[in-house]
């Protein structure tokens, strides 16, 4: 019988993701449309990636803490050559390192989708969009200025 984690390791192994026992909370959470954080449950610093103990305290136990999604563009670079074939349809496209604000620390890799070449800055405010969940994508959009 399978379980619910084998289902999910199939789910992404078909999408080219190999998640280990660590990351794989992340990434079924990404498949359901959300974003979670990892945290040390003893000293409360957050990792990124997930990983097996914390490298402040040694400490094995995490929690696992939903995130509103909202933070800032860190850095990022424009893709305009398509490395696989299956990139083809999406250049250009963004690479950025978005910083959440409800877990400091954390910095994730990701794509910021609908930008065009003079929205994108340093320091820009993003959410979290999980249109393409069922490809357990890190995708951002730019936030307007309304909303912050
Ligand atoms: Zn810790």
């Amino acid at each position: 019988m399978k379980t619910a984690d084998m289902e999910t390791m199939e789910k992404l192994a078909r999408l080219g993701l190999y998640p280990t026992k660590d990351t794989l909370p992340f990434w079924d959470a990404l498949l359901a449309g959300s974003l979670v954080t990892c945290r040390c449950a003893a000293c409360g610093r957050f990792r990124q990636p997930p990983s097996g103990f914390c490298p402040g305290c040694r400490h094995t136990e995490v929690v696992w803490q939903r995130s509103d999604g909202v933070g800032t563009v860190y850095s990022f670079t424009w893709a305009r050559h398509a490395f696989t074939p299956g990139l083809r349809d999406r250049v250009p496209y963004v690479i950025a390192l978005v910083e959440l604000d409800d877990a400091p620390g954390v910095r994730l890799i990701a794509n910021i989708l609908d930008a065009g070449e003079d929205q994108v800055r340093v320091g820009a405010r993003v959410v979290a969009d999980h249109r393409n969940a069922a490809e357990a994508r890190i995708d951002f959009v730019l936030r307007g200025e309304a909303d912050d």
